[in-house]
């Protein structure tokens, strides 16, 4: 007991100090996540901090310290014209140094640095670390932090600010010189503020770098010295695998780091009893999205926008000249970007590592493949190559050679595109703002939660749970798949893939091959009704265009129905081609056309249209009236026996208010709208004064696309028909606001957004809200609205709409292949007892993405998750989110309620 003050109990109790780095190649999504771990440790009562310059950074810790890294050479040519260029010199390591050569170097060292400063432009400072591999900018860090640096930051309420955790803390360290840079420092204590306006900027704010020293164990202990120096007993690493193996070696060895610090008498007893253990956790950093155990990484889907962005200007002009093009995209060691692009694309053939394809002949496999799209008439010809494809034999397939076939045997014009690193930048999409943001939160979560026993995690995500899975599992499963590739085993390097994955490829092969597949079965071939039932979204052609090309796959027919089930009144239905549906992929809103109308508008006729067309299956894609429209047909599938058939929807709607699924089509589409939007608003509001713009969202009832939308852009508030407004409500937000105004840097004008959905009270509309805000901002802040109405639908869908498309329409189709009988409908007519066509509620279904699965769930299971007045889930998964969001946008710290 007299030992209480180091009991673990007591040490638990202690306040932690989180530090946050990012490592290895950056990604977009990365200051989201750097965000999230600073905002949530403060809201957690931690300290936060960054390190700058990823293992770097806490190498060299700040300026007082010794820096391993070597003098950088003046040479003369460049000395001679005044315009020096500054070569490494062989790399030695300084510590191996005399201390009166050590103190030479760092005079040197600081003088190039200060000369550097002065004249960035004519000087290039090109400092590298021992191995001279990996050249390390010593650059001050400029933004970010800058703006409040250079605003005259802090001269607001200093004590207030500290209160509530606001101020920015690299003022507070740097109190004495104001307006100067961070040059020099590496470990950065940061508050509140510091972060703010970092979930729309792309790459790594706080720097990344390669560091060989951090590979030897002499790094790693110069590494725990800084950590222990600073107080951090919780450290949040984004990176790729090697970042996180290295995460996990420093964890490893923390005890006999610890012992050593003690033993050279670097640190003294309290320190080594205190710093015990560290904590570590690993968020996955890198736009290949090649680690397992995740299904998906900070970076990779903004890594694939930019991607399809680029693919789908080129399409155009392929198109228009006939010509071909074969684009490469990143990935060394998986095809992820290559295979998703292929899927959202649509293109023709694509180059993965882990599945070379099947003949050593492929050339001609892909050149009679190329040729059977242009015999139907294809115009263009999209080839994908992934950067490190193989042959069977281990031989990469390079761009060039993949052209030289194309010109030479098929006679295309054919050019080669290499997209290089426009793929890893620009502003992250919505999905990476959301993502790295709940990791983040999670991540500390399992800071604080983490004991010496637990293992260091890695944050991932499975379909839609974040999930915490032993970090050096999910490293040794990264390594394994390239082990495999090494070895020649394919099928081995595939199983390591998660399902997504490999239901994507086949997608992928099923929609670019044009001959029916020879193990379809005969006997079974189906007239499969496709209808779009409710207003538009994002990925509803996607997935038509995947149901068609299903159906000539396996030899079935795919029969549209125009317009909704009114078009089927109207007997506006035909048998859909290859080839038209070949650029439905790219296409927002419905190429076969949608409407509101339910099929009990007329159920006789409806049934007779079904058996008029002779259909086996239907697949409706929409959504609340969707669902609707299933649950009638299924109910009525006594009375209607042509409604026997299997049945199954699809749930697609900006919306996202179909219950049971966690994700419907067209929702992400949506959010990137309301993100790109909302950048554009904020920027608008924080050039003029002071600016609080209430941006109206649609959505019906669900608050969803408010909430999701609020959480990727920052929103300071955001208001849902779940939870509607009160007057109460209300002037507590106007109390934040005002708080909030007050506590901002003069002089510095700030746009804050408040997201709010269409529904969420006919009392404070939209227009009411503005004006309140308005009159209570008086002198302190002004007050806009926008509506972005129908704009949320989206143009092009995005790629996460697109390949979510085709993934559950295969899933689809393939449900409806199982139950379905051919013939069903004449059947019926005649009564035949021997063919029972399928009548059970299990044949009439909705996909729905349930957190890590994809389910099958019968109209009776939805039924109780619906609320049918208001339209929308009993339970909607995202409900918390809100709270998070208003976590994130500062409410909480600053309202008692
Ligand atoms: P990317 O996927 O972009 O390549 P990465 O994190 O895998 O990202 P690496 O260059 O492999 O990038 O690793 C980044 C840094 O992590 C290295 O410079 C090194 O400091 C550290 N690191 C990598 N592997 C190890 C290791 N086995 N032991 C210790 N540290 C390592």
């Amino acid at each position: 007991a007299e030992d209480g003050a180091k009991s673990p109990a007591a040490r638990n109790k202690r306040q932690k100090n989180v530090a946050v780095l990012t490592s290895g190649g950056d990604s977009a999504g990365m200051n989201a996540a750097v965000r999230a771990v600073v905002r949530q440790s403060i809201a957690r009562g931690c300290q936060a901090y960054i390190i700058r310059e990823g293992w770097e950074g806490l190498v060299r810790g700040n300026t007082s310290e010794p820096t391993p890294f070597t003098t950088p050479k003046r040479t003369p040519a460049a000395s001679a014209n005044q315009s020096p260029v500054l070569q490494p010199t062989k790399s030695v390591s300084f510590s191996s140094l005399p201390p009166s050569k050590q103190m030479e170097l760092e005079k040197a060292t600081h003088e190039l640095n200060e000369q550097a400063e002065e004249d960035r432009d004519k000087v290039r400072v090109n400092f590298t670390d021992p191995s001279g591999v990996a050249p390390l900018s010593n650059a001050p860090l400029s933004f970010g932090f800058g703006e409040l640096l250079k605003d005259g930051a802090g001269e607001g309420d200093v004590e207030e600010m500290q209160a509530h955790g606001l101020q920015s803390m690299v003022i507070a360290d740097e109190e004495d010189e104001k307006g100067k840079s961070l040059k020099g420092r590496y470990i950065v204590r940061v508050g509140w503020d510091d972060v703010r306006g970092w979930l729309g900027e792309g790459g790594t704010l706080i720097g990344s770098s390669r560091c060989p020293s951090f590979r030897e164990r002499s790094g790693r202990l110069q590494a725990a010295h800084n950590l222990i120096k600073y107080g951090i007993d919780c450290l949040a690493v984004c990176g790729g695998d090697g970042s996180l193996t290295g995460a996990d070696k420093l964890r490893g060895e923390w005890p006999s780091l610890v012992e050593e610090l003690l033993i050279t008498g670097k640190i003294d007893e309290e320190q080594a009893e205190t710093y015990r253990h560290l904590n570590i956790v690993g968020l996955v950093g890198s736009i290949d999205n090649d680690m397992s155990m995740t299904d998906l990484t900070i970076g990779a889907p903004t890594a694939l926008h930019r991607i399809c962005e680029s693919i789908d200007s080129i399409a155009s002009t392929a198109s228009s000249h006939s010509r071909a093009f074969v684009i490469e995209v990143m990935g060394r060691h998986c095809g992820w970007l290559a295979l998703l692009a292929g899927v959202a694309m649509g293109a023709d053939f694509i180059f993965i590592p882990e599945s070379p394809p099947e003949t050593d002949d492929w050339e001609t496999e892909m050149c009679n493949l190329l040729q059977s799209h242009r015999k139907v008439g294809k115009r263009k010809s999209i080839v994908i190559v992934a950067e490190g494809a193989l042959d069977r034999n281990l031989k990469p397939i390079k761009p060039d050679y993949v052209k030289d076939i194309l010109v030479d045997r098929l006679g295309l014009d054919t050019r080669v595109t290499t997209l290089g690193h426009t793929q890893r930048g620009g502003r992250p999409c919505a999905y990476d703002r959301i993502l790295p943001t709940l990791q983040g939160v999670q991540a500390v979560q399992a800071l604080l939660e983490a004991t010496p026993e637990t293992p260091s995690y890695m944050i991932g995500t499975q379909e839609n749970k974040i999930t915490r899975v032993p970090l050096l599992e999910a490293v040794a499963e990264t390594q394994a798949v390239a082990k495999c590739i090494e070895n020649r085993n394919f099928a081995e390097a595939m199983s390591h893939r998660d399902s997504e994955f490999r239901e994507m490829l086949q997608a992928f092969q099923i929609s670019s091959s044009l001959a029916v597949n020879e193990e379809a079965p005969k006997d079974k071939r189906l007239r499969i009704g496709i209808v779009h039932v409710g207003a538009p979204a994002g990925g509803m052609n996607a997935a038509t265009r995947q149901a068609v090309r299903f159906c000539h796959n396996r030899g079935h027919t795919p029969v549209a129905i125009y317009n909704g089930f009114e078009g089927l009144l109207d007997d506006n239905v035909s048998e859909l081609s290859w080839l038209r549906v070949d650029t439905w992929t790219t296409r927002g809103g419905s190429e076969l056309g949608t409407n509101r109308t339910l099929p009990s508008v007329d159920l006789g006729s409806v049934a007779a249209g079904f058996q008029r067309h002779a259909l086996d299956g239907l697949l409706v894609i929409g959504g609340f009236e969707a669902f609707h429209s299933l649950m009638i047909l299924e109910q009525n599938r006594a009375n209607y026996p042509s409604f026997q058939i299997p049945m199954v929807h699809l749930p697609a709607t900006i919306s996202n208010n179909v219950p049971m699924t966690d994700f419907s089509l067209g929702s992400d589409t949506s959010l990137n709208a309301l993100v790109d939007a909302c950048d554009a608003i904020r920027q608008s509001a924080s050039a003029s004064r002071n600016r609080v713009f209430v941006v109206e969202t649609q959505g019906g009832m669900s608050g969803y696309l408010a909430t999701m939308g609020a959480l990727a852009v920052g929103a300071v508030l955001v208001y849902t028909p779940e939870d509607g407004i009160s007057l109460k409500l209300l002037q507590e937000d106007v109390e934040f606001l005002t708080k909030r105004y007050s506590l901002d840097a003069k002089g510095k004008s700030e746009g804050r957004l408040v997201i709010k959905s269409e529904k969420s009270s006919s009392i404070y509309t939209t227009e009411v809200l503005t004006k309140i805000f308005k009159e209570e901002g008086k002198e302190l802040f002004d007050a806009r609205s926008a509506s972005l109405g129908h704009t949320l639908q989206g143009g092009t869908p995005s790629p996460m709409d697109r390949t979510r498309a085709a993934r559950l329409a295969l899933r689809c189709m393939q449900f409806l292949e199982k139950h379905a009988t051919p013939n069903s409908q004449s059947s019926h007519r005649s009564g035949s007892k021997h063919k029972k066509p399928a009548y059970s509620t299990e044949t009439a279904t909705m996909i729905a993405i349930r957190g890590s699965k994809i389910v099958y769930a019968t109209m009776e299971e939805v039924l109780k998750h619906t609320d049918m007045k208001l339209r929308r889930g009993k339970d909607e998964w995202w409900s918390d989110i809100k709270r998070l969001a208003e976590i994130m946008g500062g409410r909480q710290g600053l309202v008692s309620s």
